[in-house]
């Protein structure tokens, strides 16, 4: 078999790891663009979200560069996610592409049907249980800390006292953990990785806007699809925390260790304006979002594909939470069309309207003086902090 997976954010680091504990034959997914784009929206329903059609054209292309074997997703709930797998296998198979399909459930979806796909493909001979759990484990410790150090990096990136000193330690955190194996090595490299990221020269009190960004997993990630917005945002001097994560998403149980928040309490803070499963992301969108707001947040970036259905659900209650929370929000909807200079400009006239209303608040107790608010790094963000660690 020579497998292949979708990209979004770190996935193909996380593959690339696990198709070396397995020694699996993994042909990596070139990366996204213009072409990969016109291909998955020719072949793709005209109404089918962004993020089918963005797979379906990289599907092509990595058959192309000769895998024969396909992973993708698996997904449950009011979404189409889940039936994504499968359209792609017959818009493929139509072609007459040769290759397999494989399905594959999240962990946090159900853990049975999820070894059940994993011995798809892993085959029992090749690999005992034990050996399969035991690698899976250290795998997933090591995609958390592969998020984390993103995290990390949005939060720094935009008080650094040098441009580009974050990206230089977010590049060396990657080789550092690049090579780590067992749970034992991954645990030393954090502790390298969080020296490292305690070297970067950081202006704590340097003015600053603290901006969430919540939205479709996928367009939250992918930085061809987000136009690197969270790069963006920090260079322009914002701290920035995301709400969703590949590991909070897999890891079971919804415990969310990177955001820092679990399922529970996002949907408990969701809940007075949104009281039930809405598909996809929808609901932890709405709870991110009000739990940046009741950390003092002075702006959230909605990411939503065009036609996603759980996040169009979620544009409509932000406006509540925006209004009665008193935090701008800016949804931006993104598909093929969708042009850099536009979201650039929308995100420019965020950060002046978040600037002053900071200005509004402040001029009501500090007259004319900006006193700078503690960094986020410092506050219990309830995610990971470089000092609660
Ligand atoms: S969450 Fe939205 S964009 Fe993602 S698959 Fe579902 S409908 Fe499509």
């Amino acid at each position: 078999m020579r497998i292949a997976v979708p990209r979004m954010g770190n996935l193909p680091l996380i593959v690339e790891d696990l198709a070396r504990r397995f020694d699996l034959d993994y042909i990596e997914t070139p990366p996204f663009n213009l072409q990969t784009v016109e291909l998955g929206a020719a072949l793709a329903p005209e109404f089918a979200c962004l993020p089918l059609k963005a797979v379906l054209g990289s599907f092509v292309q990595v058959l192309d560069l000769g895998a024969d074997t396909l992973v993708m997703g698996g997904g449950h709930g009011p979404c189409r996610f889940g039936f994504y797998g499968e359209v792609q296998k017959r818009i493929l198979d139509r072609m007459g592409r040769e290759f397999r399909m494989i399905i594959l459930d999240p962990p946090s979806a159900s853990l049975s049907v999820f070894f059940h796909g994993i011995r798809e493909v892993i085959p029992r001979q090749r690999v005992g249980g034990a050996a399969v759990l035991r690698e899976l484990s250290a795998a997933m410790a090591k995609a958390i800390v592969f998020d984390e150090m993103e995290k990390w990096a949005l939060a720094c990136r935009g008080l650094a006292r040098e441009a580009g000193s974050v990206d230089a330690a977010l590049d060396e955190s990657r080789r550092l953990l690049a090579p780590a194996m067992s749970r034992r090595e991954v645990r030393k490299a954090r502790r390298e990785i969080l020296e490292v990221f305690d070297a970067v020269a950081v202006e704590r009190e340097r003015p600053h806007l603290s901006v969430g960004l919540v939205g479709e997993i996928f367009v939250v990630l992918e930085p061809y699809f987000n136009f690197e917005v969270d790069t963006w945002l920090g260079r322009r001097g914002a701290v920035v925390e995301r709400s969703c994560c590949i590991s909070d998403t897999i890891y079971p149980g919804g415990r969310n260790p990177v955001f820092g928040h679990s399922d529970r309490r996002v949907a408990r803070a969701a809940a007075p304006f949104l009281t039930h499963e809405v598909g996809g992301d929808g609901l932890l969108t709405v709870g991110a979002a009000v739990l940046f707001a009741r950390r003092g947040f002075d702006a959230v970036v909605h990411l939503l594909p065009f036609t996603c259905m759980p996040e169009v659900i979620a544009k409509g209650v932000l406006s509540r939470v925006s209004s009665e929370m008193d935090m701008p929000v800016l949804s931006l909807s993104i598909d093929e069309q969708t042009g850099r200079a536009g979201v650039q400009t929308r995100l420019e006239a965020l950060l002046d309207l978040a600037w002053s209303n900071r200005a509004g608040t402040q001029s009501e107790s500090f007259s004319e003086d900006f006193t700078p608010r503690p960094s986020i790094l410092t506050r219990g963000s309830g995610g990971v902090t470089r000092e609660g660690l």
